[in-house]
């Protein structure tokens, strides 16, 4: 059994235990850098207004109730929570609650200093995003021109200490032309990229925007889905993936119009199953990348919202038309996607299948080129067995 099926049977089992076995705790949503297409940022000046950040020793009270409920991995993220000013206390605290925490950053901020402290009380694993492949990308896109060279200089120090990295990439129109050269990088240091090519359209900071994002063509970004596992995955690996998608019938062939949408689909990830999200706020919700519903937790304690946040997602059916759709089992659509595109949980995510046609059409077209003879069995594993990142 590798570790990926492994992380995934204890997944199942606290989704069977409903224990809240992993929640991100957003300490802040502002950042030293100020990416074009981050719809998280937001300034000093906005959070004051906002209300302000709340202290450590807030998150670790929650942390203490979460863990009381079945919590082990924290995911600390932001925001950049290199920025968060007491850090280096709630990482310790969390370590001393018996926690494993990860954490997402940038990396541009971790210097010998911040490598210092880092060491009494390391989380277990950085993800860092990456924005480009060096100084001119971070500055044309992240307003740092020097960014790069901070962030590589951190990577190797993190790498060279024996910290366990994760490299991710979110691929956009600014950033595009980076990608080949990100991929490269991870090569270079024996680490592969996690790149997503998929925006979610941003509701959580604006309700009018479903659908919209500034974001790739959904032709573009299945595209460059496909041609991300090309350059980055060994030819076997490219090949089941490509094999999976061969199936995939063309949108233009499948009668939408009268096809009678299904009763919706239970929630099939970790959200609300056995995974949540705190904002910064002090609001707790099943899924980041979904506001709605959100718990406060000034008003209640945390085994509440998470009851809540249990029964509310027991109760979601989603992907009606997607249940219906013959490409079904190759999609990966899920519950937000549809919500986010669509405003329901129920009609069509047309980005997403557009999307995920063009994706279809690019692994065929590298696989036509490929021996696909020695194919073993996809392994493609269900969503439940996949834990969003971010
Ligand atoms: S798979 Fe979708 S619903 Fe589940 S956590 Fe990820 S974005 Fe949210
Ligand atoms: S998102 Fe995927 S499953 Fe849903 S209708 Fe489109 S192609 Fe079909």
């Amino acid at each position: 059994m590798n570790q990926s099926q492994i992380s995934a049977g204890i997944r199942r089992k606290a989704a069977l235990a409903r224990a809240p076995l992993s929640a991100a705790l957003e300490l802040t949503p502002m950042c030293n850098f100020s990416c074009k297409m981050c719809y998280v940022r937001r300034s000093p000046a906005e959070v004051r207004e906002a209300g302000g950040l709340r202290d450590a020793g807030w998150w670790l009270d929650v942390a203490r109730q979460a863990r009381d409920c079945g919590l082990l991995f924290p995911l600390i993220t932001g925001g950049e929570p290199m920025t968060y000013p007491e850090l280096p206390r709630l990482l310790s605290g969390l370590r001393e609650l018996g926690l494993l925490p990860s954490m997402n950053t940038n990396a541009s901020l971790i210097g010998p200093a911040e490598l210092k402290w880092l060491s009494r009380c390391p989380p277990v694993r950085f993800n860092i995003t990456l924005y480009g492949a060096g100084d001119s990308g971070y500055g044309a896109l992240c307003g740092d021109p020097g960014g790069f060279t901070k962030v590589d200089r951190a990577i190797r120090a993190l790498r060279d200490a024996g910290y366990t990295l994760h490299l991710s990439a979110s691929i956009t129109p600014e950033d595009q032309d980076q990608l080949q050269g990100i991929i490269a990088y991870g090569r270079k240091l024996g680490i592969p990229v996690q790149v997503a090519t998929y925006m979610f359209p941003p509701v959580r900071r604006r309700e009018d925007c479903f659908g919209q994002n500034q974001r790739l063509s959904p032709e573009e970004a299945g595209r460059l889905q496909a041609m991300a596992d090309f350059w980055q995955y060994p030819p076997q690996t490219f090949l089941r993936t490509a094999r999976h998608y061969a199936a995939f019938v063309p949108l233009a062939q499948i009668d939408f119009d009268s096809l009678q949408p299904g009763p919706g689909e239970e929630m099939a990830c970790t959200a609300g199953r056995c995974s949540c999200w705190v904002d910064w706020q002090g609001g707790l919700m099943p899924c980041g990348m979904n506001g709605e519903p959100r718990w406060s937790l000034d008003e209640m304690p945390f085994a509440r919202a998470w009851d809540l946040a249990r029964t509310h997602t027991e109760g979601v059916r989603a992907c009606g038309v997607c249940q219906r759709c013959p490409n079904r089992d190759i999609c990966h659509v899920c519950a937000t996607m549809v919500y986010n595109e669509t405003g329901t949980y129920q009609d069509r995510p047309l980005y997403f299948c557009r999307m995920t046609e063009a994706a279809a059409e690019q692994y065929r077209a590298l696989a036509a080129d490929m021996d696909g003879t020695a194919l073993t069995e996809d392994g493609e594993s269900g969503p439940l067995e996949r834990e969003c990142d971010f």
